[in-house]
């Protein structure tokens, strides 16, 4: 079952305009020759890490915007400061990215664009489909809570991917 999607301003001002930044990103891995995805990492204390999908400019086919970001945190942040941080993403996490945000103890995740809705314009444009699992299932199983705020309704993270997927 899908979440119905929050409008924008349905959410927190700040939690927006990290969300934003998470898209604008997104644009710019599309725009430099990656996938069309971003994220940001925000601590409690604000300190913001941020990072863009790699997989064809790192040839990396595990380059994907919540995995790099998570391993780029981890590198650069103390463990408790993981455990009180939000990770915004432009695309809701795939269940590898999701799997990632659980190891590394995130408790809070925000996206705009739903891996259904994605899936969607993917299988539509190249035929081929998604790992269509939602991240709120595979965190169903996990041993910890972590909160899951989206989709939510931002038509610039439907446009980072039209015309892409073909
Ligand atoms: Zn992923």
């Amino acid at each position: 079952m899908e979440n119905a999607a929050l409008a924008p301003q349905d959410i927190e001002p700040a939690d927006l305009a990290h969300l934003e930044r998470a898209i604008a990103l997104a644009q710019a891995a599309r725009d430099r020759g990656d996938h069309p995805f971003g994220a940001v990492l925000v601590t409690a204390e604000g300190v913001v890490v941020e990072a863009m999908n790699t997989v064809n400019t790192g040839h990396n086919p595990i380059g994907h915007a919540e995995t790099n970001l998570v391993y780029d945190s981890g590198q650069q942040l103390e463990v408790a400061q993981l455990a009180g941080s939000t990770l915004f993403t432009s695309t809701e996490p795939c269940a590898m990215c999701t799997g990632a945000i659980y190891w590394a103890g995130i408790p809070r995740v925000v996206f705009a664009l739903s891996e259904a809705d994605l899936g969607a314009m993917v299988t539509e444009q190249s035929g081929v489909p998604t790992l269509a699992l939602p991240s709120r299932e595979v965190l169903a199983h996990g041993g910890r809570v972590v909160e899951v705020v989206g989709p939510v309704a931002l038509p610039a993270a439907t446009e980072v991917h039209l015309e892409f997927w073909d």
